[in-house]
């Protein structure tokens, strides 16, 4: 790979981070939840090879009422990727400034009943390899919607954050993103690569001196520019054979949570 000049002066506040937690020897924990797959597309398997090359894993929030059979014997076939339901149709049904599938104004009884169908189409096309974690989308739902989510099956919610929603039960696990690589309200396509950098480094330094928590990556397969694509590839190289970094299961992370 070319490499620009600035590419080490980018990186470095990353390697001093990690430099930091090899000194306390404790391993930092990263994972990687990608968005939004419906179908088998070329940005999808795109990002499956490059999860591979690095032996990265990584888990997949699919949106069940698009899904199709493709997907899930594509998805079959990579012992890398973990699934996750992500809502039931991804329609908005809140207000424009804050999107959401289940609002707190939508009936319960709808709720519910959408979100069984959500984790019934994913176990018809993923057996048990659709694991019980449900992804909002928009990454918003209210504790009180959220605290429904048992009835339906599932068992952990996964949102972008460092804090845990306040007022979910206890039986709700929770396992977050902390760091999205689309600028959403400008160009739509991947960030600032220096901006991510600084970004990831301030999230594992909060995790090196409170609870040395995973870190999680976001990314959004289907809307990548060359920008975001370069900046996963980059993140790989820089992190996935480094002595201290663990890209994680997000299973494993769960069952260490216990
Ligand atoms: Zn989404």
């Amino acid at each position: 790979m070319t490499r620009s000049r600035g590419y080490a002066s980018k990186w470095e506040p990353l390697r001093r981070e990690l430099a930091a937690w090899e000194q306390n020897h404790v391993a930092a924990r990263l994972w990687l939840r990608d968005d939004d797959a419906v179908s088998v597309t070329p940005a999808l398997v795109r990002l499956t090879e490059r999860c591979a090359e690095h032996d990265v894993p990584y888990l997949i929030a699919v949106i069940p009422s698009q899904a199709d059979t493709d997907l899930a014997n594509y998805l079959s076939q990579q012992p890398l990727a973990e699934i996750a339901a992500h809502g039931w149709t991804h329609r908005n049904h809140g207000g424009l400034g804050c999107k959401a599938e289940f609002p707190e104004q939508r009936s319960r009884v709808e709720i519910v009943r959408d979100l069984r169908r959500a984790r019934d189409r994913m176990e018809a096309l993923f057996g048990s390899g659709a694991l019980p974690i449900y992804v909002p989308p928009w990454n918003r739902m209210a504790a009180e919607v959220a605290n429904l989510l048992p009835v339906a099956g599932f068992e952990t919610l996964s949102v972008i954050g460092r804090n845990r929603i306040a007022g979910l039960y206890g039986e709700l696990g929770q396992i977050n993103v902390h760091l999205d690589i689309i600028d959403w309200r400008g160009s739509r396509g991947g960030r600032d690569h220096k901006e991510l950098v600084d970004e990831l480094a301030a999230h594992l330094a909060w995790a090196r001196e409170n609870d040395q928590s995973p870190i999680g990556i976001l990314t959004h397969h289907l809307v990548h520019d060359e920008r975001a694509w370069t900046f996963l590839q980059e993140l790989f190289a820089e992190t996935a054979h480094h002595p201290v970094v663990r890209w994680s299961r997000v299973t494993d992370l769960l069952a260490s949570q216990v």
